[in-house]
C-alpha cells in the first residue's frame, strides 16, 4: 500500500476507513446551448454565454463521491483557467469536494491539449498522494477528450477511458465498466490511477442550499507558474510548451433541409421520389 493510503477514524458512527486522495480536474466551459461564435475572430465569443462546470466532470465529480462516501478520502478539484474558474470550484465545493485549485497564469494562455495536460499533471504532482484522478471523458467546448490520457501518460500511471459503470472498489484498486468502439470491457485500476467518465456513469446530485453558502466561503488555492517551479518547466506552459497550434476555425454553412410532398398513388409517388433522389445525388 503506498504511503497515501493511511488509517483514521472520519466520524464516531463510522468505522475505521480508508483515506484515498481523489484528484477531479474540472473545466470551466460556457453554456453550449447558447454560446455564439465570433466568425471575424475565428473563436467562440465567451461573453455570449454563462460559464458552467463541464456536464462531464460533475459526473466525474459525483463518482469520486460516491466511493468517498463508502471508504472514505478526500476530493481535490483541479481547474485551470481565467480567475472566473473560480465560481466552477465553488461549485464543486458545494457538491461534495473538499479542496480547491485554481491553476491561473498569464504564462498558462494559449496552451493546447498538451500543455493543458502537463500543467494540470505538475499541479497533480505538487498536490502529492494521488490515488485516483477522475477526469469527464470530453469538455463540451474543446471536445477533444485527449486531456485525461495525456494527464495518466505524463503522471506514468495507468489509465481507462469511457468508464460507464464502477463495479467495485477498495482501498487500493478500482474496477471499472468501459465502452469503446462497441465493445463493452471491464478493467481493474491499481491505484494511482485516472479514469474518465461518460454522462451514463451516475446521476450528478445537487448541492442543498447550506452547502452552496459553505462553498461561497471555501478558500481556494491559487497557483501560478512560480508555485509549480519545482516540479515543472515553464517552456512547457502555454502557447510555447504546445506542440499544436489553431490555424483557423471556421463554422460550416447551415444548409436548410429541403423537404417535397410526392401526392398521388403511393406507388407513383414513390417511383417519382426514387427519380427525385437519383437526379440529387446521381445515382443511388
Ligand atoms: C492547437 C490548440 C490551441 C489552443 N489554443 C488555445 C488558446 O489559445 N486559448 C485557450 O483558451 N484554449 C486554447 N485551446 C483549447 C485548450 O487547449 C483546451 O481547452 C484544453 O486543452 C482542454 O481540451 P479539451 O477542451 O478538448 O478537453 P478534453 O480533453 O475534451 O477534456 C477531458 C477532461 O479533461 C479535464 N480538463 C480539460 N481541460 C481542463 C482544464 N482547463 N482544467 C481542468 N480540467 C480540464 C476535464 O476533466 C475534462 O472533462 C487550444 C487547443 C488546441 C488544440
Amino acid at each position: 500500500m503506498r504511503s497515501s493510503n493511511f488509517l483514521y477514524s472520519s466520524s464516531p458512527s463510522q468505522s475505521v476507513m480508508s483515506k484515498l486522495n481523489f484528484i477531479v480536474p474540472i473545466k470551466e466551459v460556457p453554456d453550449i446551448e447558447n454560446v455564439k461564435f465570433d466568425r471575424e475572430k475565428g473563436r467562440i465569443d465567451r461573453s455570449s454565454a454563462e460559464a458552467e462546470p463541464n456536464p462531464f466532470d460533475l459526473n466525474a465529480l459525483e463518482e469520486a463521491v460516491k466511493i468517498k462516501e463508502e471508504i472514505g478520502g478526500k476530493i481535490t478539484v483541479l481547474s485551470m483557467g481565467p480567475s472566473q474558474a473560480e465560481k466552477t470550484l465553488r461549485e464543486a465545493l458545494s457538491r461534495g469536494a473538499d479542496e480547491a485549485v485554481l491553476l491561473t497564469d498569464k504564462n498558462f494562455a494559449g496552451s493546447d491539449t498538451w500543455a493543458t495536460s502537463y500543467t494540470l499533471a505538475m499541479a497533480i504532482k505538487k498536490i502529492g498522494n494521488y490515488d485516483l484522478i477522475l477526469c469527464g471523458e470530453k469538455s463540451v467546448d474543446g471536445d477533444t477528450g485527449q486531456v485525461g490520457p495525456e494527464i495518466s501518460e505524463i503522471l506514468n500511471i495507468p489509465h481507462v477511458a469511457f468508464v460507464n459503470e464502477v463495479t467495485d472498489r477498495d482501498e487500493n484498486s478500482i474496477s471499472v465498466k468501459s465502452e469503446t468502439w462497441s465493445r463493452s470491457y471491464l478493467r481493474k485500476v491499481d491505484f494511482p490511477g485516472l479514469i474518465t467518465v461518460t454522462k451514463d456513469v451516475n446521476e450528478p446530485r445537487l448541492p442543498s442550499l447550506s452547502d452552496k453558502l459553505k462553498a461561497k466561503k471555501a478558500e481556494i488555492e491559487i497557483w501560478g507558474v512560480s508555485d509549480l517551479e519545482e516540479f515543472a518547466e515553464e517552456v512547457n506552459y502555454g502557447g510555447t510548451g504546445s506542440p499544436t497550434a489553431v490555424v483557423n476555425i471556421e463554422v460550416p454553412e447551415e444548409k436548410g433541409r429541403k423537404s417535397k410532398i410526392f401526392e398521388g398513388e403511393t406507388k407513383e409517388a414513390v417511383e417519382r421520389l426514387l427519380t427525385s433522389l437519383e437526379k440529387d445525388v446521381g445515382g443511388l
